[in-house]
């Protein structure tokens, strides 16, 4: 799954509107990572497909783990 497929194929749960990639920072654990991740382009709601998500997630279990 690439996110520039996902920016075309879907369009804002909210609004309907265009997606666009943006990097996003979050908190998890004990750490900040950036991701890309398609946001609104009208409404700023980000979008975290949920596979996209368990996948970050377990990149950052692994980056943590390696410290
Ligand atoms: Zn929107």
């Amino acid at each position: 799954m690439n996110l520039t497929d996902i920016a075309q194929d879907w369009s804002c749960t909210s609004c309907g509107g265009e997606l666009e990639i943006v990097k996003v920072q979050f908190a998890y654990m004990k750490g900040h990572f950036e991701v890309d991740l398609p946001a609104c382009k009208d409404c700023g709601l980000v979008l975290v497909p949920e596979e996209l998500a368990t996948g970050k997630m377990a990149e950052a279990e692994r980056i943590l783990e390696d410290k």
